[in-house]
């Protein structure tokens, strides 16, 4: 069944027959075009044959006067008076189309006003100059000497300067004429091949055109399902992500609850009953005590990276300099107790959530202090500011990360070491991943074991309110 063409496929045919009339306008703009440049041609080896017959009469007449002899005279006035009548027939060949040409039986307007019209002053000449030299074929050879006037008008005119100066005159202007005529031809050749070229590309294009389509439609039908599955898996993991925090939230925040019941009553039992049983039970309640504190803890820290979210506060001026020294008298009694030493470059005001970026530097310089075997410990905080961004940085002399898991301790729960080593619950560095990505920025680390780390995180530029 045939379809139905559809717009494209129409206004392409559209086009490719315009183009068609214009190739047909433009070959048979380019024979009329040739046919100028043969005339222009022909009139151009007219003027010179004429040239060439005119210094033969001049030749002629000249020996017509000087030959003594009467018979070799008469030759000489015959041979005279045909070159004479080749000269004065010499441009109707243009008219008749003779002497192998190809002339068009009538000339053209431009040959006509090239040939016959414009060179009137030519025209002229020439038969006037036949005219005399007529005469003077018919003269007696008493008349025939050289000082007869009219005899040395005719000499210098055809071996003087007028009527071969005339003659050269026309002859450039048929030439230059011709040369310009085969210039446009060429230009018109040019924009001839261009049109074939177009045409070609156009029937190629009709022709691929619906597979092409087909093609295309195949593509763009793969790349939207393609899409509407990313849609729908961004779309899943984000409920998914809203599903855990809300689970990690609930979770935390409901278990705390009986938690607390099972931590004071095991508190009470240790008070109570501690030293008063066997020494079995005494390491059983201790355990238990401890197995209650660390899981409060990590209710806490889930809670807290839950919050990270849902709880945040809107972005303030923040001056961090201000903020480590609240950090650093939080985390007071451990720096004295270690002996860490912490120094701090000039920090500046940022927009952030105030208590969010605590917590960041809280987490940073807690870790930067509890995995530091340093005598002493040291930390440094400091600030860079560039084009789009603050960078800060806190550097210890710690025991430093293996680059294999510099990636993965931003992680939940991931930990490069057991409580017994190192306390902890493995939440820290994902709560600041959480806080810093809030604020726009980033957070990595630089380390080699042994060497001590540098965290860094990024805060974007933001106009202060
Ligand atoms: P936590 O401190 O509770 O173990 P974090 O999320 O804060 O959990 O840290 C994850 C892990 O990254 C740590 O267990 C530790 O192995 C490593 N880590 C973090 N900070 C440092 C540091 N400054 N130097 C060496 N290791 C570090």
């Amino acid at each position: 069944m045939d379809k139905p063409l559809t717009h494209t496929t129409k206004l392409q045919y559209l086009m490719a027959i315009g183009l068609l009339a214009a190739l047909a306008v433009a070959q048979a703009w380019i024979l009329s075009g040739q046919r100028k440049t043969n005339q222009l041609l022909a009139a151009v080896y007219v003027s010179g044959r004429q040239g060439v017959l005119l210094h033969r009469t001049a030749l002629l007449a000249q020996r017509l006067v000087t030959t003594p002899a009467q018979d070799e005279r008469a030759d000489v006035r015959k041979e005279l008076l045909d070159t004479m009548s080749l000269l004065e027939h010499s441009h109707t060949g243009l008219v008749n189309g003779d002497r192998g040409m190809n002339l068009p039986s009538r000339p053209s307007s431009t040959v006509r006003a090239l040939f016959f019209d414009t060179p009137t002053l030519l025209d002229a000449q020439l038969r006037n100059y036949a005219a005399e030299v007529n005469e003077l074929a018919r003269m007696t050879d008493v008349e025939l000497t050289l000082d007869n006037p009219r005899l040395s008008s005719i000499l210098a005119a055809a071996s003087g300067k007028e009527l071969p100066a005339a003659l050269d005159v026309v002859m450039k202007h048929y030439q230059v004429e011709h040369d310009a005529a085969v210039a446009r031809l060429q230009r018109l050749e040019g924009w001839l091949f261009g049109m074939i070229v177009c045409l070609l590309l156009l029937m190629v294009g009709i022709r691929l055109g619906p597979f092409v389509r087909r093609m295309l439609q195949r593509e763009t039908a793969t790349l939207k399902s393609l899409n509407e599955i990313l849609v729908q898996r961004a779309q899943e993991l984000a409920r998914s992500n809203t599903d855990l925090e809300q689970f990690a939230y609930v979770a935390s925040h409901d278990l705390q609850e009986p938690l607390r019941m099972v931590a004071s009553y095991t508190q009470l039992l240790a008070k109570r009953y501690q030293g008063k049983l066997d020494a079995d039970a005494d390491e059983f309640i201790t355990y238990a005590v401890e197995g209650v504190n660390r899981m409060q803890t990590l209710i806490n820290d889930l809670l807290a990276y839950s919050r990270v979210g849902t709880r945040g506060k809107e972005f303030a001026p923040t001056n961090c300099e201000a903020l480590v020294d609240r950090v650093l008298t939080n985390l007071k009694a451990t720096i004295e107790e270690r002996g860490v030493v912490v120094t701090c470059d000039a920090l500046p005001t940022v927009m952030a959530d105030d208590g969010q970026l605590a917590q960041v530097f809280q987490n940073l310089i807690g870790n930067a202090v509890k995995f530091n075997n340093g005598t002493p410990p040291r930390v440094h905080i400091s600030a860079e500011r560039n084009q789009h961004e603050w960078t800060f940085s806190v550097l210890d002399n710690g025991i430093g990360i293996a680059p294999e898991h510099t990636e993965r301790i931003f992680g939940l729960f991931q930990r490069l070491h057991t409580s017994s080593e190192y306390s902890g619950t493995g939440i820290g560095l994902a709560i600041c991943k959480k806080i810093v990505e809030r604020h726009g920025g980033r957070i990595w680390v630089r380390s080699a074991p042994g060497k001590g780390s540098t965290f860094y995180f990024t805060l974007p530029l933001r106009e202060q309110a």
